[in-house]
């Protein structure tokens, strides 16, 4: 539907969660949607009687905006991550994240939102002809602690570092600048395509690996009247297709901290941790440097930097404890 959004601006972290429709494999077994979007924010456990019975009060969760099986990704983009992507021309730096378990719909709507991100972001500066702007194009991930250029393949443990003016940089990562827009297409398939492989190489990699797709833009005023107003402007939007969240469910719901393992992914656990207390707006210390995922964000979460989280669950009833996980995950982020 078309809800008018509540000065989404403000908000410190914009979440919102979607529902994708049941699949072939779900219904070939006779798998039932147990979740309906009842409000623009608010979501309900249908609790059809089959599945454990609980409180109605606590079968309802409400975020910033709710998207059903019927909604599509463009909805998903125009109601709250829009802004989000967009303050990049203003100088603002933002992360946008896809939280879930595995085959929830992340890729599928990280992919759509970077698109017309990407559409929108042009747009603008073809209609700003009073700065002049470069943007440059960078794509990593990381997996098992251990970050990867997605646009060289060659290397594959990148360093971080801290710089005394650009904060985290990581070091000797491929950026790329855009002449124009459709060569931002091509680096997208490229990072898409490096991605693949690696999951058909490697069982599951997909699944424990967290990529980030990073614009930079750069814009200076083209005049001395515009250079008034506003000088230089520099920012990047990140956005983030996450590990799949069953490696920190268990854990997280738990209450547990933070262990080490192979089974538990760190920087997915720490990031839960960094959002958590960024969200409290307390002036707490904030753990950036417990993961790579956290340290790399480290300029676009938090501060001025604007966040937006999609939250997908599958519908299914057979995966209902891991869709309120990633609920009871979500708000958390609130
Ligand atoms: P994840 O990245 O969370 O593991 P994917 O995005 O790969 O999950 O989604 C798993 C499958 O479900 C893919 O085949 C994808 O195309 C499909 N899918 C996901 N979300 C939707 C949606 N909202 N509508 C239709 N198909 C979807
Ligand atoms: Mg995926």
């Amino acid at each position: 539907g078309n809800f008018p959004l509540s000065n989404a601006e403000e908000e410190r972290i914009f979440v919102s969660i979607r529902v994708r429709p049941l699949n072939e494999r779900e219904r070939a077994r006779h798998d039932v949607s147990d979740w309906e979007c009842i409000s623009a924010n608010t979501i309900k456990f249908k609790n059809n009687g089959h599945a454990e019975q609980r409180p109605l009060s606590m079968d309802t969760y409400t975020y910033d905006r709710v998207f059903g099986e019927k909604c599509n990704t463009k909805q998903v983009y125009e109601q709250g991550i829009k802004d989000v992507a967009l303050s990049v021309v203003r100088g603002v730096n933002s992360s946008i994240f896809a939280y879930g378990q595995t085959s929830s719909g992340k890729t599928h709507t990280m992919t759509g939102i970077t698109e017309y991100a990407v559409r929108d972001i042009y747009e603008y500066i073809e209609k700003h002809k009073e700065r002049e702007f470069v943007v440059k194009f960078s794509a990593m991930e990381i997996y098992n602690e251990a970050v990867r250029d997605l646009l060289n393949a060659g290397a594959t443990s990148l360093r971080i570092l801290d710089d005394p003016e650009k904060g985290t940089v990581v070091e000797k990562l491929t950026e790329e600048t855009l002449r124009e827009r459709t060569q931002l297409h091509q680096l997208l398939s490229i990072c898409a395509a490096e991605r693949t492989t690696e999951e058909t190489a490697m069982n599951e990699a997909s699944s424990r690996s967290h990529q980030i797709l990073r614009l930079t833009v750069e814009s200076n005023p083209c005049d001395y009247v515009d250079a008034a107003r506003s000088g230089v402007l520099f920012a990047s939007v990140n956005f983030v297709d996450l590990a799949g969240s069953e490696r920190a469910s268990q854990t997280l719901s738990a209450g547990t901290r933070l262990r080490e393992g192979s089974h538990i992914n760190r920087s997915l656990l720490s990031l839960g941790t960094v959002i958590r207390k960024l969200s409290k707006g307390r002036n707490e210390h904030v753990p950036y440097r417990d993961s790579k995922l956290t340290r790399i964000l480290q300029n676009s979460l938090g501060g001025n930097a604007r966040t937006a989280i999609i939250c997908t669950i599958s519908p299914a009833r057979s995966q209902s404890e891991q869709s309120r996980n990633t609920l009871l995950f979500a708000g958390c982020a609130k």
